[in-house]
């Protein structure tokens, strides 16, 4: 298994001859194959990246000067960004076969800048779920061993990583996506501002709040990648004009404010190791000149029920295009044009996509509207104003990234809730639409890995990544 490397060192390795391309991507494909029973891929581009290691060795030994900034960078993609003559399918059965017809801006950008990709990564279907056992394809498992899930939706870009089959892996983040598996998979995971990564190409799940994010090693690397994938993007009209930073020069943090929640440090949920070292940090964050203060925040109650309602009800309008018209799985089954769609979407989609089609409906239709989702609009406006206020007096929220380690495959099959409950410290995040990123905190006894999570206000990704390189050696 090839030791992770940072970006900066691969890239030097390249330039004076001690590493090569070829074999970097032979070194990959290698942890693929010898990981193959964690399920992590559903697709591996063996062929096409041998090709282009091929052709990047090549520029490397011809044009060093022409290299871009992302030469000789290995990525995964999550399955629910398109990138055009390549399969995609959300983990569903509704999308097989389906072939994209354009590429995801963040994955074109990568490909601009000379990084490769290495294949599709599982995930739970339509990003729905916290464990990846939500997969047309079956769960992926996490790499620490003993039948656990990797956390979800992007178990399998998590996992990609972890085993080092990438260097840095696609997903995204509607409610904690990104950085619940990071941290059940012992890596960094970042969520940047709402708008900051073009959304083109990216299958929707829940619209306002969805957002592209980086998983891999180094926060170092994920500030370099961040550099490339950022900014405004004329395909969609809800990413941003502010200027993209120069977030790869990180620098240490000094005399900052952190604000924690009495609340969830003390949640009767919190794994007793994650909450002893999650104090521990503290501890050692108030030594170096930090300020650490227990806030008030009145909202905690509310946040995974608003993040439901409002998710489910943007899903059930975002999955309506799913009919067997356009793309995608058709019933054979069909006698009559009402089985057309019945039958399609109810062979097409699976248990956990049709639970949250209902509930959005159910919320969405007239009867209820204002009872849930026009309130729950509200709430988010409250949430988002506290926090937004909170976080001009402190420079970061801080927090575990959640509430346990990574539970066993199938614990939760028949409770739903819980595992919707256990979303409770990433929701967050989405639901103000602000950057926030998830790094290794520690192991319990057996080697599970957890996190810790920081949050700060809009665009200040750059400030956010520092927190993040500086706790990768205090933690
Ligand atoms: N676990 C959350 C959900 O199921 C978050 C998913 C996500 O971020 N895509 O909605």
């Amino acid at each position: 298994m090839q030791s992770p490397q940072s970006i900066k060192s691969i890239q030097a390795g390249l330039l004076d001859g001690s590493l090569k391309m070829e074999t970097r991507v032979d070194n990959h494909l290698a942890s693929i194959k010898k990981s193959e029973d964690l399920n992590i891929y559903i697709e591996v581009f063996e062929e096409e990246i041998r090709k282009a290691a091929e052709e990047l060795q090549e520029k490397i030994n011809t044009h060093p000067d022409k290299l871009g900034k992302l030469f000789g960078v290995v990525f995964s993609i999550k399955d629910v960004l398109c990138y055009k003559d390549h399969k995609v399918t959300a983990a569903s059965k509704i999308l097989d076969g389906f072939e994209s017809q354009f590429t995801a801006t963040a994955i074109q950008r990568i490909l601009d800048e000379d990084g490769l990709i290495i294949g599709r990564t599982n995930c739970d279907e339509f990003a729905m779920g916290s464990s990846n056992e939500n997969s047309v394809y079956g769960a992926c498992k996490n790499g620490h061993g003993d039948n656990r899930v990797p956390g979800g939706s992007s178990g399998g870009a998590a996992v990609s990583v972890q085993m080092h089959t990438c260097d840095v892996a696609l997903g995204t983040d509607t409610g904690g996506s990104v950085r619940q598996p990071a941290a059940f998979c012992g890596v960094v995971g970042m969520k940047p501002t709402y708008g900051r990564i073009s959304r083109y190409g990216l299958i929707a799940y829940a619209s306002s709040f969805d957002q592209l994010g980086l998983l891999g090693h180094h926060t170092e690397d994920i500030a370099t990648v961040l550099e490339v994938v950022s900014g405004k993007d004329s395909f969609d009209a809800t990413s941003s004009n502010t200027p993209v930073d120069k977030y790869a020069d990180l620098q240490a943090i000094e005399n900052k404010k952190f604000a924690y929640f009495n609340e969830v440090v003390n949640h009767p949920k919190l794994n007793e190791n994650i909450k002893s070292s999650t104090f521990d940090l503290f501890g050692k964050l108030k030594e170096k000149g930090h300020t650490v203060d227990d806030v008030e925040f009145e909202y905690l109650d509310y946040l995974v029920p608003t993040y439901y309602v409002l998710t489910t009800a943007e899903a059930s309008s975002n999955l309506s295009r799913y009919d067997g018209v356009r793309y995608g799985h058709r019933s054979k089954e069909i006698k009559s044009f009402n089985d057309f769609y019945h039958k399609t979407r109810t062979e097409g989609f699976g248990l956990e996509v049709k639970r949250r089609i209902m509930l959005g409906t159910f919320v969405l239709s007239s009867g209820y509207y204002d009872a849930y989702y026009s309130k729950a609009q509200k709430v988010r406006n409250k949430i988002s104003k506290a926090i937004t206020k909170m976080l001009e007096e402190y420079d970061y929220i801080i927090m575990p990234t959640t509430t346990d380690i990574a539970w066993e495959i199938g614990a939760f099959d028949k409770d739903p809730v819980s595992v919707y409950l256990s979303d409770v410290f990433t929701v967050l995040a989405n639901l103000c639409g602000l950057p926030a990123v998830s790094v290794p905190l520690g192991k319990d006894a057996n080697g599970h890995s957890y996190g810790i999570q920081l949050i700060s206000s809009k665009y200040n990704e750059a400030k956010l990544l520092n927190a993040a390189f500086s706790f990768q050696n205090i933690t």
